[in-house]
């Protein structure tokens, strides 16, 4: 919910929707002719690719394209490869696009049946990284910082968007079994499940530490509920993972409870759809179906300049296609109309202050923003704390100069990162 500011008076807070008691099943909503799978690419020498346009795969079938690294995707439909092209995502970051025509007939890969019986963190690697909710499984094994806690996710960090809590309460078996499943393999005994303070009480003994957060925006993103649940403040310039704890969602842990407990590599996503009349709907689709075929399913009509954003309103990318697919972690697909879209401007900064008030962080923003526009990315990490920025999109809401500061801070942290892991490799 949003309580709007009066004429700019008071900062805009808003709520985290709270989804009802009682939920209907999710709409399920097929791919109509094909999927297109993301496979990151491998920057150095590539030998031959292990699979070429015109191979036949079945569900679940593992696909790695570079022998000589560690990325795969799982098939998420049987049918044929019918074009494996390049694909530029956000920050100009690279990947194979595999696309796959649906066959009639589904036929099962049983690859992963066997590594089931016995599981352990290398197969739930070598198999579970494109799974829904995209567990994040090379951080349980990272030697340099070990993880202590695993924190689950069963809120959702964005607006809008009820996926995780709509798995919290309908898939508790799978999430019980994707815990006990994770202790075993990680042999990480501190796990916790965060929830909201409504649903607290219904998680019985799921064999982890139940904590409640608040509704209001942005209690629900890791560094909040690093401060806030488990009462450890992440210093700028450093990570959760650095300070020992893993975020993984509900989905991603019910992903493995149920690829363990039933032998098959899950291949169903859930996520929350908002069309442009605002009426979000749960629904259930495979990884890779591309958005068209959702956005047609509910009839909604796109024109020129209205938005597609994945992910919620508040820290989603906007897309540029509607063959974009269904990615392993999209919670939300938001469809804004042209008219509701918050356009960014080429206005200065008035230095109102606003952006200032908003920030959890309680960052300078209107100074840090200067920096960023100059492209001066050291001297806002230095200075002006870029590093402390938790992402939360709240400056580029409020700002009445329509300043795309959001934007400008991911792609600041982006290209230091860059500078960084580049001045590494060369030592
Ligand atoms: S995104 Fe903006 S408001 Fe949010 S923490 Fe970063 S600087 Fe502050
Ligand atoms: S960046 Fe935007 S919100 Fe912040 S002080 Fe400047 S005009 Fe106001």
């Amino acid at each position: 919910m949003l309580k709007k500011s009066f004429l700019g008076l008071v900062i805009p807070q808003f709520e985290y929707e709270r989804l009802p008691a009682i939920l209907p099943e999710a709409e399920k909503v097929a791919a109509t002719k094909s999927v297109t799978l993301f496979h990151e690419k491998n920057s150095g020498q590539n030998p031959p690719a292990s699979i070429q346009v015109g191979d036949k795969v079945k569900t679940g079938q593992k696909i790695s394209l570079f022998a000589d690294h560690p990325a795969y995707v799982i098939a998420s439909v049987t049918g044929t490869v019918s074009a494996i092209s390049p694909h530029t995502g956000d920050f100009g970051k690279t990947y194979a696009a595999i696309t796959i025509d649906i066959a009639e007939n589904e036929t099962f890969d049983d690859e992963f049946k066997t590594r089931a019986q016995s599981p352990t963190l290398q197969n739930a690697m070598a198999y579970l990284a494109s799974a829904p909710g995209g567990p994040p499984l090379r951080s349980l094994a990272d030697t340099e910082n070990p993880v202590k806690t695993i924190a689950i996710t069963g809120v959702d960090g964005d607006l809008l968007t009820g996926t995780q809590q709509y798995i919290a309460n309908t898939c508790l078996n799978e999430i019980k079994d994707g815990i006990q499943i994770l202790k075993k393999i990680s042999g990480i005994d501190q796990i916790i499940l965060v929830t909201g303070r409504d649903t607290i009480q219904g998680y019985g003994h799921i064999g982890a530490d139940v904590k409640s957060i608040e509704a209001a925006y942005p209690a629900a993103l890791p560094p909040m509920i690093m401060k806030n649940v488990i009462g450890e403040i992440v210093p700028a310039g450093k990570t959760c993972q650095e300070m020992g704890v893993c975020f993984m969602s509900a989905e991603a842990v019910a992903s493995i409870g149920r690829a363990y407990t039933g032998g098959r590599l899950p291949i169903r996503k859930i996520l929350t759809f908002i069309p442009k009349d605002g009426k979000q709907r749960l629904i259930e689709t495979t990884i890779g179906t591309p958005i068209k075929d959702i956005v047609s399913v509910y009839g909604v009509s796109i024109n020129v300049e209205d938005r597609i954003v994945l992910g919620g309103p508040m820290t989603g990318s906007a897309v540029y296609s509607l063959d974009q697919p269904v990615l392993p972690d999209t919670d939300a697909i938001l469809v804004l109309d042209r008219a509701k879209a918050a356009y960014t401007s080429d206005y200065p900064c008035i230095n109102c202050g606003d952006c200032v008030r908003s920030c959890p962080a309680q960052i300078a923003v209107n100074m840090l923003v200067r920096f960023l526009e100059a492209g001066q990315y050291e001297e806002a990490a230095d200075n002006y704390d870029l590093y402390s920025c938790i992402d939360c999109g709240l400056c580029s809401y409020v700002c009445v100069s329509k300043i795309p500061i959001f934007q400008y801070i991911k792609l600041a942290k982006y290209e230091l990162d860059r500078a960084k892991t580049a001045e590494a490799t060369d030592v």
